[in-house]
Order: structure tokens, then C-alpha cells, then sequence
């Protein structure tokens, strides 16, 4: 007898075969479609602002690798730097030039940080800029706000609660109740409910720490008064003011969100495109803080790959990318161009949408208005998002696989690409309306 299978795509083999020896098949929760359902495309190669499957179809690819690819994938003086660095021995254990000269970089880019400390993930990065708050305030609570994301450290990894002053519960299984017992979750955007905060218990609070343009809950940006009030709280009250810019950070432009708002941090958090794509993060602020880390302080923080010579060869090349003349200017017009066009082939279809963007992040949403808060971003039409996901993939084009993210452009998004992206918009829209 003749067994009749409907083929499977080089895909689904391969996601069915990444199942036996990975949870889930992925590396990284969202890369597995959960939210969007569906095969997860496995990547065999990328370039410029392209990536391509194990079944050879090409993608405009929307997520940069969640952020680092800004000046395109595969940039010819990035490889090439990687490659040269490579040749040198991949990691010593032991100090190199590289380091101070990435490091200088930063301080000069970025002025609120005096000294920087290199780690290899953006959840080091937090981690430890939380620690050191509160080794150097000698205080245990930490305010942190729903929908933000600040990587997978046990204290942060707590159930967004919206009550007003509840201490929340863990959201992943695994994290004692008693670590997250410190961390205050608050509403974003939410000025009175900060002042409620400090108020009440300003003398123990280490930190508040904020992505100051939000991008784990799709786009939401912070308003000017919740930032300003933000920084008056924590200098009256003795509270390090910790900017999570692990996403935005030379993402929004040169420097950050904080040269954005002109508000200063007292530490900062950096990530992705610091890396070039490969595992480079970051935190640092006030010299006076920093100088509490070891080995000259007393705050603990180490990492066998920190300042990886490979890895910070590719984040320096991408550091002077993004300071050529007008790079800023062309992203931040893909990004709008995006955005507009998006919304008028929606509008065209009937469908409530509307986006945002700001430097090279953008949002788009499923609903009438953009939102300001993890509530509203919520309320989005997440069916019609999950349809739009499939017809844009089907077209050729990767947005992030969840209504939840934001999305990136690269330097290599062209209007040519855009214009193709928004042709393959309408399309779809008119299929899904
Ligand atoms: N902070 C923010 C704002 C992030 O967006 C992320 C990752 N998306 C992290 C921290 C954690 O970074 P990593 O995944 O490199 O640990």
C-alpha cells in the first residue's frame, strides 16, 4: 500500500527535527511562531535588508535579528572585521585594546556614561546595572513597569501586574515568590502611580528601571513627563535611574532615547546593535557608580567571553557605520515611509490601523488609536494581526512574529524595498478586510 504524506517544506522538517533535541525547536521563545502559529522559517543566509529560508525563499526582513542588524545583514566591513579579528584567536580571558577602544566609544556617544563594563547579553546588562543599584544604595526594591522587558533575570521576570502598588507574582515558573518580593510593578506612562510609589516607600527603593521607548510591548513611547518626573523622583529620593536601552539605544538615533528626551540616566543598558549581531552588551552611567564594581568594588560581575575580541570587532565597525554623515536621517525616513504606507493601504481596505516610529523602530497596530499603555496595546485585533503576519509572509516579508514587538528597519531598506513591502501590504490587506 501506498502511503500518501502531503510534502513537507525543508521548514517543517526541519522545525520537526529541531523538536526532538530542543524545547519547542527554537533557541529563543518568540522565534517559534507560538503566538502567530504556524512552521517558523529557518534562515540559511542574509544580506542587506534580505534573509533567506531552508526552502530558499527570500524575506525583507523586518527584525534585524530583534535589533543589531542596523546597517544590513552581512555588511561587508563588519564581515570583514569579524574575520580579521578571527584570525587573531577567537577569545584570551585576558584584556585587549579592542576593549578600551569600544569602550571609549561608548562614553563618547552616549555622555551620561562615564564607564561602561561589557557583558554578552542584554539580561547580563540588566542584571548587573540592578545589582550594582543596589549594592550602592544599600536599599532591596526595584520599580520596574508593564510591558517592559528587561531580559530573563529572576527579579525581572514578574507578572505585570496593573493594581496600584502590588508586589508581583513571578511570571515564569522557577522564580521563588521571595526574589520578586522587591520588585514593584507599575504602569507605564503612569505619572501619579510613581509619585503614589515614592511616597510611600522612596527611602527603600534601589532603582527604577525603564525602557524609556518601549519595544517589547510593540512600540509605545514613553511621554516626556513621565520620564522628567521619573529622573525628579529618583534624585530626590536617593533611586538610580536605570534607562534599559538595550533596544533603543543607537537605535532611536546616535544617542539613544536619553539624548532623545535630554534626560540623564544614572546607569545605562545597551545591547544588540552595540554587538553588530554578534554577543556584545553592555551597562554604565556616573564613574562615581561604576567605580563600585569589582575588582575595585564590592559589587561582583564577571563573564569568560566579556569584550569578546570577535564580538566587539564587529560592534566597533557597526559603532562607525551608524556615524556616517545622514545614516540616522535615511532610517528614520524608511521607518516613516513604512508607517505611512502601511496605514494608508490599510486605510484603503477599510482596516482600523495605525503605526508609529521613531528613529529605526516602528510599531503598527490594529486599532484606531496608538497606544500609550500595555492595556491598550492589548486590545489590539490580534486575530487580524496573526492573518496580516501570514499574508506578509506569504508575500515575502518577516515582521516579527508576535503584535507584541516592535519592528526595525536597516540602512539598506530602500524606498524600493519599502515601496515592495507596501505594495505586498495592500494586497494583503484587502484579503484579510
Ligand atoms: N532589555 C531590552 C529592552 C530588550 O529588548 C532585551 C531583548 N530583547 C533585553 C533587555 C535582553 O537582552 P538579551 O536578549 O540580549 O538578553
Amino acid at each position: 500500500m501506498t502511503e500518501h504524506r502531503p510534502s513537507m517544506s525543508k521548514n517543517d522538517q526541519l522545525f520537526a527535527r529541531a523538536q526532538q533535541t530542543t524545547p519547542g525547536g527554537v533557541n529563543s521563545p518568540v522565534r517559534a511562531f507560538r503566538s502567530v502559529g504556524g512552521t517558523p522559517r529557518f534562515i540559511t543566509r542574509a544580506e542587506g535588508p534580505y534573509f533567506w529560508d531552508a526552502d530558499g525563499k527570500r524575506y525583507i526582513d523586518y527584525i534585524g535579528s530583534w535589533g543589531p542588524a542596523i546597517v544590513g545583514h552581512a555588511h561587508p566591513q563588519v564581515i570583514k572585521a569579524v574575520q580579521d579579528a578571527a584570525a587573531n584567536g577567537l577569545s584570551f580571558g585576558a584584556p585587549t585594546e579592542g576593549e578600551i577602544e569600544i569602550a571609549e566609544e561608548i562614553c563618547r556617544l552616549v555622555p551620561s556614561i562615564e564607564q561602561v563594563r561589557l557583558v554578552s547579553s542584554g539580561t547580563e546588562a540588566t542584571m548587573s546595572a540592578l545589582r550594582l543599584a543596589r549594592g550602592a544604595t544599600g536599599r532591596d526594591k526595584i520599580v520596574k513597569f508593564e510591558g517592559c522587558y528587561h531580559g530573563h533575570a529572576d527579579s525581572l521576570l514578574v507578572k505585570a501586574g496593573s493594581g496600584l502598588l502590588t508586589f508581583g507574582n513571578p511570571t515564569s515558573a522557577g522564580v521563588p515568590e521571595d526574589f520578586v518580593k522587591h520588585t514593584l510593578v507599575l504602569d507605564y506612562n503612569n505619572i501619579p502611580q510613581l509619585e503614589d510609589a515614592f511616597a510611600s516607600m522612596g527611602d527603600t527603593i534601589a532603582c527604577v528601571i525603564v525602557e524609556p521607548v518601549a519595544g517589547n510591548m510593540n512600540l509605545i513611547r514613553a511621554t516626556p513627563e513621565f520620564l522628567t518626573r521619573m529622573r525628579e523622583l529618583c534624585t530626590e529620593h536617593g533611586a538610580v535611574l536605570i534607562f534599559d536601552e538595550v533596544m533603543c539605544g543607537f537605535r532611536v538615533g546616535l544617542g539613544g532615547a536619553q539624548e532623545m528626551y535630554g534626560i540623564t540616566p544614572d546607569l545605562t543598558a545597551l545591547g544588540k546593535v552595540i554587538g553588530g549581531g554578534l554577543p556584545v552588551a553592555a551597562f554604565g552611567g556616573r564613574a562615581e557608580l561604576m567605580q563600585k564594581m569589582a575588582p575595585i568594588g564590592p559589587v561582583y560581575q564577571a563573564g569568560t567571553l566579556s569584550g569578546n575580541p570577535v564580538a566587539v570587532a564587529a560592534g566597533m565597525t557597526t559603532l562607525k557605520l551608524i556615524q556616517e554623515p545622514g545614516f540616522y536621517e535615511r532610517l528614520g525616513r524608511a521607518a516613516e515611509r513604512l508607517v505611512k504606507g502601511l496605514t494608508e493601504a490599510a486605510k484603503e481596505a477599510d482596516i482600523p490601523f495605525c503605526g508609529d516610529a521613531v528613529g529605526g523602530m516602528f510599531g503598527f497596530y490594529f486599532s484606531h488609536n496608538i497606544p500609550s499603555t500595555y492595556g491598550q496595546m492589548m486590545a489590539g485585533d490580534k486575530e487580524r494581526f496573526n492573518r496580516f503576519f501570514h499574508g506578509m509572509l506569504d508575500e515575502g516579508v518577516y515582521f516579527a512574529p508576535a503584535m507584541f514587538e516592535a519592528g526595525f528597519v536597516s540602512a539598506q531598506h530602500t524606498d524600493a524595498v519599502i515601496d515592495e513591502t507596501i505594495e505586498a501590504a495592500r494586497r494583503v490587506f484587502k484579503r484579510i478586510g
